[in-house]
C-alpha cells in the first residue's frame, strides 16, 4: 500500500474525512513515525500505533501480534483492517495510551459503540474508564434512566443503584422515557418499577394505624392525647381527613417518587387538609380524645420519606 502523505482533521463529532483524496490519511493524533503498527479504520483513517501499547492495552491485539505475520505483509507493514470507525478507535487509543486523556464522549450511542469495541478488543481499561465517566452528571446522558439503561446493559450494579436513586426524581411513566425503558432487560425493568411503586406503597402503609409495617408513623409524635395512639374509631377507618392526607401523599409520590413535594411547606398547608387540623372524634364512647398536630405531622411525614428505599 502506498504511504499516505497528509494528516486529516477530525470534524466536530470526531469523524475523520478524507473526501479531498481517495488515499487513506493518518489520524492527526496517531501519526507518529516511531509507532510501528498501522491500523486502518472502517471509514478509511490510518493510525500509527506503538506495538507495545497495543499489546499491553488489548488482549485481542496481544494475541494477534504474537502470531507470525505473512512475510510480504510484514515487509510492507500493511495496515491491519478493523471494523470500527475512526472516532471510536481514537478514543480507545486515548484511553490505553498512558500519556493521553480521552475527551468526554457526546452521546449514549457513541458510548455503547466504544464499549462494544472495548469488549471485542479485550481492553479492560476502556470499560473501566467509561464506567467511571458514567455518572448522573455525564454530559452524554440525557436522563438518569439512560444511565440506568447503560448500567444494566453492562451489568454495572453499583452504577445501576446510583442511577435508580436519580430516576426517583422523574415520573417513570412519562411518555418521554418510553423508548429508554424498552431497552431495559426484564429483570432490571422490574426492579426499577418495583422501587418506584414500593416507595408509595410503604408510605401509605406507614400511615395505616392497623398495620405494623416499617417505616411507620409514631402516633405520639403527631397527635395530642394522653395516650400514645389515636382512638379505636380512627383505627377502624372512620377518619375521612386522614384518608385525604393519604391520597395527597400517594398523588405526590406518583408524580415524583422521591417526594420533594411532600417536603415543601405548601404540602401541609394545602387548604384541602384543613379538616384534618379541625378534626375531633365525636363518637360517644371515644377514648382517648385526640387531635392532629400540624406542626409535628409535617416533620413526621419527612422522617418517613427519608426511611423509604431509595435504590434498587
Ligand atoms: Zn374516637
Amino acid at each position: 500500500m502506498a504511504e499516505p502523505q497528509t494528516d486529516v482533521e477530525p470534524d466536530t463529532a470526531g469523524n475523520s474525512s478524507a473526501s479531498h483524496s481517495n488515499a487513506p490519511q493518518y489520524h492527526p493524533s496517531f501519526s507518529s513515525p516511531d509507532a510501528d503498527i498501522v491500523i486502518l479504520s472502517d471509514d478509511g483513517v490510518l493510525f500509527r500505533v506503538h506495538k507495545l501499547v497495543l499489546q499491553l492495552g488489548s488482549g485481542f491485539f496481544k494475541t494477534m501480534l504474537e502470531m507470525p505475520r505473512d512475510a510480504a505483509e510484514a515487509l510492507n507493514n500493511e495496515p491491519i483492517l478493523i471494523q470500527e470507525k475512526s472516532n471510536v478507535f481514537a478514543i480507545l487509543l486515548d484511553i490505553i495510551y498512558p500519556d493521553r486523556q480521552p475527551h468526554d464522549p457526546q452521546s449514549l450511542e457513541f458510548v455503547q459503540e466504544i464499549l462494544q469495541a472495548a469488549e471485542k478488543f479485550d481492553m479492560p481499561k476502556v470499560s473501566k474508564t467509561i464506567r467511571r465517566l458514567a455518572t448522573p452528571q455525564s454530559t452524554f446522558l440525557t436522563s438518569a434512566i439512560d444511565l440506568y439503561v447503560l448500567a444494566s446493559q453492562n451489568g454495572w450494579e453499583d452504577v445501576a443503584k446510583i442511577a435508580s436513586a436519580e430516576t426517583l426524581k422523574t415520573n417513570l411513566y412519562s411518555s418521554e422515557y418510553r423508548d429508554s425503558l424498552k431497552r431495559l432487560d426484564g429483570n432490571y425493568l422490574i426492579r426499577l418499577v418495583n422501587l418506584h411503586r414500593r416507595r408509595r406503597r410503604l408510605f401509605i402503609d406507614a400511615l395505616d394505624p392497623n398495620l405494623d409495617s416499617e417505616p411507620k408513623v409514631v402516633w405520639r409524635n403527631v397527635i395530642s392525647s394522653a395516650e400514645s395512639s389515636p382512638c379505636h374509631h380512627f383505627s377502624r377507618g372512620f377518619t375521612l381527613p386522614w384518608t385525604n392526607l393519604k391520597h395527597f401523599v400517594s398523588e405526590a409520590l406518583d408524580v415524583q417518587p422521591v417526594g420533594d413535594a411532600i417536603r415543601e411547606r405548601s404540602f401541609i398547608d394545602n387548604p384541602a387538609l384543613k379538616t384534618l387540623w379541625d378534626y375531633q372524634c365525636h363518637l360517644r364512647d371515644c377514648v382517648p380524645r385526640f387531635h392532629f398536630l400540624k406542626e409535628k405531622l409535617h416533620p413526621e411525614l419527612i422522617r418517613i420519606l427519608d426511611l423509604l428505599p431509595s435504590t434498587i
